[in-house]
């Protein structure tokens, strides 16, 4: 149909279209029909000869297309369609918790999991033993209380959910506490204020943006008071001439007040990243022993699991919190409590956890391991890009991601690549569009003049080669 224009005078008439039916006999059709159904080719083949219609109608085809060039273009837009919208990506942007790209994978043993309780019926709120009515956070209850230290511990729908819960539980119609510098804005519209607003709270700051003492939190606390709230401030800094009150001193002036005091960690960790060489990340065993009343942090993070979010804390309080009606609407399904219980007890192994774990199997990686898989790529990444691009293994820095240690960088290594000769920096932007375009796409950073292919997040080098075997001629 993109036949070029020869301005001939026997224009072809839109009349001499090949019918639907004449299409539909073609063996490209006939393929078609098996793969995608009888309606939907019949369907693609109509959208096809309208298309060649307006066309010939516009004067912008010089011939008449056959009933198999027809089939052969309707059988493109069905392929194109049943193409799923959201697939897998090579994610070599060095960020390993890439909140676009779908933060943590999953341990293999929560994947076949999550998968079981896809294909079952299963025990989600059935007690076996008893053949009773059971709960459905008791899959994860006292893996949660064993892994934290907490008392109780109960689950939602993501760590927003998490703190929208405990906010509305212990505050509504009341004032939550916060110091000016912890107000963040997580991303997206995740914006404390609001979420307090939401909640029905209302927020009371004290201090200011880089200092708040113990006596702001101790002059804001009186009758109004529903809680205190710390939130660490995960994805910034401030640095220089500061003052922040420490959990455990806060702690102990919400005690003497009879306030509760919720943490929220945000990415939170089970696993004390200083063992991967990385600065502390405050744990969350640490923050209950801190002295925090709750706890919230979320699944997908640090802690390398489907996307949930944990409230852990006292007794009392986590059970008012299951008693909100709102609890219902967080609460999380049978797929990914499945998953979730797989991947907690892969921390009761901290040996292996580096290895069962991906998020921390791939934050684990050295740079010489990643620059050794570089070298051993590069010459076939250039083989395939072709004679306009240069392929360089260089080293880089990959970070985290999802708001943990945000000042931390991960030396690591990857492929640089560079349009060589006269091919221009327009030649770059269109090799990533190429590689976004694969049928497996591989999503990299510009940076510096060069696509730059962070190899931390690459465990499949064969797949990626392979997926590169896709692209076409470049320009
Ligand atoms: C990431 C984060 C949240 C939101 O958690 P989600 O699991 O993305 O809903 C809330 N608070 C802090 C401090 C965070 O870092």
């Amino acid at each position: 149909m993109d036949a070029p224009l020869d301005g001939s005078l026997s224009r072809p008439s839109p009349r001499d279209l090949p019918s639907v039916d004449l299409v539909l006999k073609t063996p490209a059709a006939q393929l078609a029909s098996e793969r995608f159904g009888r309606a939907a080719t019949t369907g693609a083949i109509r959208a096809a000869l309208d298309e060649a219609r307006a066309f010939l109608l516009a004067g912008q085809l010089a011939s008449l297309p056959s009933a198999d060039h027809v089939a052969l273009a309707a059988g493109d837009a069905l392929e194109r369609t049943a193409r799923a919208s959201l697939r897998p990506v090579f994610n070599l942007t060095g960020t390993v918790l890439h909140t676009n790209l779908g933060r943590a994978l999953l341990a293999e043993e929560a994947v076949e999991a999550a998968t079981a309780a896809m294909r079952s019926a299963v025990a989600l709120e059935y007690d076996i033993d008893t053949g009773t009515r059971g709960e459905r956070d008791d899959h994860v209850r006292d893996l949660l209380i064993e892994l934290t230290g907490a008392e109780d511990a109960t689950v939602v729908n993501n760590n927003a959910a998490a703190v929208l819960l405990v906010l509305n539980t212990l505050g509504l119609g009341r004032e939550a506490v916060v110091s000016r510098g912890e107000l963040i804005e997580i991303g997206g519209a995740f914006r404390m204020p609001d979420i307090m607003a939401r909640a029905g709270v209302k927020l009371v700051e004290v201090g200011t943006t880089n200092r708040t003492h113990p006596r702001d939190y101790a002059g804001a606390l009186g009758a109004e008071t529903g809680l205190v709230l710390k939130v660490h401030t995960s994805n910034y800094r401030i640095e220089g001439f500061t003052r922040e009150v420490s959990a455990r001193e806060l702690g102990e002036i919400a005690r003497a007040r009879g306030v509760p005091l919720v943490n929220d960690l945000g990415s939170g960790t089970l696993f004390d990243l200083a063992r991967l060489g990385l600065a502390h990340e405050p744990t969350v065993r640490e923050a209950v022993m801190e002295g925090a009343d709750i706890v919230t942090f979320s699944g997908d993070k640090l802690l390398g699991g489907p996307q949930t979010g944990f409230i852990v804390g006292r007794a009392e309080l986590i059970a008012k919190i299951n008693a909100n009606p709102m609890k219902r609407a967080l609460r999380v399904d049978k797929i990914r409590l499945a998953a979730l219980e797989a991947t907690l007890k892969l921390y009761r192994d901290p040996e292996r956890l580096a290895v069962k774990l991906p998020t921390l199997r791939l934050l684990a990686r050295s740079r010489g391991e990643l620059a050794a898989l570089g070298e051993a790529l590069a010459l076939d990444v250039a083989e395939r890009l072709g004679p306009t691009f240069a392929v360089e293994v260089v080293e880089c820095a990959s970070q985290i991601g999802s708001g943990a240690l945000p000042l931390e960088t991960l030396p690591s290594a990857g492929l640089a690549i560079r349009p060589v000769g006269a091919a221009s920096g327009g030649a770059l932007n269109a090799l990533a569009a190429a590689l976004r375009a694969l049928p497996l796409p591989v999503i990299g950073r510009i940076t510096e003049g060069a696509l730059l292919l962070d190899l931390r997040c690459l465990e499949d080098p064969a797949g990626f080669l392979a997926s590169l075997g896709a692209l076409g001629t470049l320009p």
